[in-house]
């Protein structure tokens, strides 16, 4: 299976290249062992086999060239269900290849997520905004969220907008505008947003450069009569 993400991985060489210049985080090709991909024409997968043509390829000796032109077949004659499985493994490979270069880190400052969506809160998560703002779990509840338990009572609810438009910004992001926006409570950011992967996100400011140094503001502060 390695070998064939690694063959898989060839092509997007150039685009890990450029992501790594572009925004200076690492790509970790030295870890790929790119030699057995140097000719791979085509990979198709059927029913019952996996094809990797290769390019022709010539050595060159000082007084001769050898050409050659190889074809690896792997066969599953009757496992249709463990080569459908290897083609969905190298589909999901793929896509996550495309949309690494891209989207393996948000631009700084992004945030357009934290409008539009409202990220749901379980108790615990109330709790660790509670202590990490030094209020109660019944003023974070009463202030900060829209309560609708979940029907198997794993959420309480979810964070409120600044406004009652849904597509407002959560009542905890702060920054004066896309590319200087920073979570007010990073530190206990809900679960929700936490997990909220960027792979595949198309919400994305494009606009945004990816590197470069970003400083974040001070952080959300309750206003003192929400205090205990
Ligand atoms: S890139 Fe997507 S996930 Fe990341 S901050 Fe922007 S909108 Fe949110
Ligand atoms: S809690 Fe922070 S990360 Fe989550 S939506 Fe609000 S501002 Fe964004």
């Amino acid at each position: 299976m390695q070998e064939t993400i690694d063959l898989i991985a060839h092509r997007e060489l150039r685009s890990l290249r450029r992501f790594t210049r572009e925004t200076g985080q690492p790509t970790r090709l030295a870890d790929l062992d790119l030699e057995p991909m140097k000719s791979v024409a085509s990979i198709e997968i059927d029913e019952e086999h996996i094809t990797i043509q290769y390019n022709k390829s010539t050595t060159r000796h000082y007084n001769s060239n050898v050409t050659t032109q190889k074809e690896w077949v792997y066969k599953y004659n009757d496992d249709a269900e463990f080569t459908e499985a290897i083609r969905r493994v190298i589909e999901l490979s793929r896509k996550h290849l495309y949309d690494m270069p891209e989207n393996v880190a948000c631009p700084p400052g992004c945030a357009e997520c934290c409008s539009g969506y409202e990220p749901f809160v379980s108790a615990e998560d109330v709790q660790r905004i509670a202590d990490h703002l030094k209020m109660t779990y019944d003023e974070v509840m009463r202030d900060y969220v829209v309560p609708r338990p979940s029907a198997d009572n794993s959420y309480v609810g979810w964070l409120r907008k600044v406004s009652d438009d849904l597509a407002d910004r959560c009542v905890f992001l702060m920054g004066s505008r896309s590319g200087r926006y920073y979570c007010g409570i990073y530190a206990a950011r809900p679960h929700d947003c936490g997990a909220f992967t960027p792979i595949g996100c198309e919400d994305v400011d494009t606009s945004l450069p990816r590197g470069g140094a970003y400083k974040v503001g001070s952080p959300f502060r309750p206003k003192r009569s929400h205090r205990r």
